[in-house]
């Protein structure tokens, strides 16, 4: 499986699970070093509880990899030549989860909007996810149950959405709708396309006082975990419908 912004935050932590159960994890980083070190200090920590612990290192399964890549999911070339390299060294992707995203902007208003800040939201939010998906597409299509996951927000919901963090809000809604439309395109190859909202969680993002990166992984889990036939073009949180 591939994440996006996996050096941190839910990203990071949703890596940990998927690899401590056993999946092999392509933990994307645009900084690759501060990949790199996440991933050592997730292996050394699973090590650490592995010697704190009877069962040891398979009590949770047979661990899987974290590999490391440089990621930037608004560099098309960069995508196109990690795509290569997976295609060549392990043949195909399962799981696309795009969790990527910049600008929580809590400071402004659609009235006096940085356009900047905006474009930058719209660049990695939006069009990152867009680029990401367009890359390993073809490595989806081998696998034998594709899932591609839009780690999206209820900040985007058209249906509750009021005033402010603008770049945010209109960001997350266009990914909303990138999502309803890919899961369309691509429903008769049984690609299944979802959105998940982690909710609000505890991570640079979202500030102190949400809850814990398990529980918000956890919400992005439930639709890398779909079966097959199982639902497309959906928007959750912890498996429950989020409104549009
Ligand atoms: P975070 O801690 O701010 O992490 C964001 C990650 O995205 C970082 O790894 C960052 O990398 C990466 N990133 C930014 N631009 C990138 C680019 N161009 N290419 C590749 N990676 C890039 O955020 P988080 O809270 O974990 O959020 C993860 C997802 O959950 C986001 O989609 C967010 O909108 C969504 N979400 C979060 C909350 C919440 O309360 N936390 C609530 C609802 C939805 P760098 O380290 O290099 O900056």
């Amino acid at each position: 499986m591939v994440v996006t912004g996996a050096n941190r935050g839910l990203g990071l932590e949703l890596a940990r699970q998927c690899a401590a159960d056993g999946d092999t994890v392509l933990l994307g980083s645009r900084d690759l070093a501060a990949g790199e070190r996440a991933a050592a200090e997730l292996t050394t920590a699973a090590l650490t509880t592995a010697e704190l612990t009877a069962e040891g290192l398979t009590a949770a399964g047979s661990p899987g990899r974290l590999l490391p890549v440089r990621l930037d999911v608004t560099d098309a070339d960069g995508l196109r030549a990690v795509a290569t390299t997976v295609r060549d060294q392990l043949g195909r992707v399962d799981v696309l989860v795009n969790n990527a995203a910049v600008h929580y902007d809590t400071w402004q208003n659609a009235a006096n909007a940085d356009l900047g800040v905006v474009r930058e939201a719209l660049e990695t939010n939006v069009v990152g996810a867009w680029l990401t998906t367009q890359a390993f597409l073809p490595l989806l299509r081998r696998s034998r149950h594709p899932r591609i996951v839009m780690v999206s927000s209820e900040g985007g919901s058209l249906a509750s959405m009021g005033g402010g963090i603008p770049a945010y809000h209109v960001s997350k809604a266009a990914l909303n709708a990138l999502t309803r439309t890919l899961a369309g395109d691509l429903e008769r190859e049984g690609i299944l396309v979802n959105a998940v909202c982690p909710g609000w969680t505890a991570t640079d993002m979202g500030g102190p006082g949400g809850r814990p990166v398990s529980q918000g992984a956890a919400s992005i889990r439930y639709a890398m975990d779909l079966p097959d036939g199982g639902p497309t073009g959906t928007f959750t949180r912890d498996g429950r419908p989020v409104p549009w």
